[in-house]
């Protein structure tokens, strides 16, 4: 059976929109007719972005913990009273514990850590999957990171978390794939964010910046509808 092109008409959520990465998949997709439901906790910065949007497509804010189970019970109630069909499920809220070895890590830290980068996607996916089953189709797609596929010293519980949204990810698009549901995992390198901005040394510049990870989510979104890419390595073409 042939996968289902997707709709101009259809609504994004993208989780982590009220900034970097986020907040450029969200434009991405906007730009495209998409309509696009603004997921993260500082709704200041969601209503801003929303604002910008306005007027182009429909666009919702949500402002939400991902990583609060009642809070994702919350986020998905409040999609279906909306009435919002949800097709498409970004995945890119995240936090970095980083800058330490993990034997000086915290049970806090590593708490926080996972709960924000995998229980989040585990929540949502949850929340939105039986949406996508029922429609016979739909896109999730995960913002993973490079650190989920090579060690990082001291950002030991961040490189856990990315390696296991890896694997959840590999897993959950074999679960969906018989209901027409693509699910892909993005891995990019260095990205110009606030995120990324913690006195590395590296050279902004040089970083790949939001919107060249937004320009993969829209490709992936917009693949052909007898394939799908599982999975995205992202990098600088010059070394920062
Ligand atoms: P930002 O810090 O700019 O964005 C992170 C986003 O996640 C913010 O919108 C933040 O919103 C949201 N967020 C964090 N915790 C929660 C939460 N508990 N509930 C809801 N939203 C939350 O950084 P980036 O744009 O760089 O990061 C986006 C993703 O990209 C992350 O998953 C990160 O791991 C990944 N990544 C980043 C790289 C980089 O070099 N920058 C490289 C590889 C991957 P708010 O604070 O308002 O809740």
């Amino acid at each position: 059976m042939a996968l289902p092109t997707p709709s101009p008409a259809s609504t994004a959520v993208v989780t982590g929109a009220s900034s970097g990465i986020g907040a450029a998949i969200a434009r991405e997709l906007a730009d495209r007719g998409h309509g696009v439901t603004l997921v993260a906790r500082r709704e200041d910065r969601l209503r801003e972005l929303a604002d910008e949007l306005a007027g182009r497509v429909r666009v919702e804010v949500i402002a939400c913990d991902v990583a609060d189970s009642a809070a994702r019970a919350g986020l998905f109630d409040e999609v279906d009273r909306r009435g919002l069909p949800a097709d498409i499920l970004v995945n890119n809220a995240g936090i970095g514990v980083t800058g330490k070895p993990l034997h000086e890590t915290t049970l806090d830290e590593w708490k926080r850590q996972m709960q924000t980068n995998l229980r989040g996607p585990f929540l949502t996916i949850k929340a939105f999957a039986p949406m996508m089953i029922a429609a016979q189709s739909g896109h999730i797609v995960n913002i993973s990171s490079l650190a989920g596929k090579n060690p990082l010293p001291n950002g030991a519980a961040y490189a856990a978390s990315k390696w296991g949204l890896n694997g959840l990810t590999y897993s959950v698009a074999e679960e969906l794939r018989p209901y027409n549901i693509r699910v892909s995992v993005v891995a990019p390198g260095s990205v110009n964010t606030r995120f990324g901005s913690g006195g590395n040394g590296k050279n902004a510049a040089r970083k790949l910046q939001p919107d060249d990870v937004a320009h993969v989510v829209a490709m992936l979104v917009t693949q052909t509808p007898q394939s799908f890419v599982s999975e995205v390595l992202i990098r600088p073409t010059q070394k920062p």
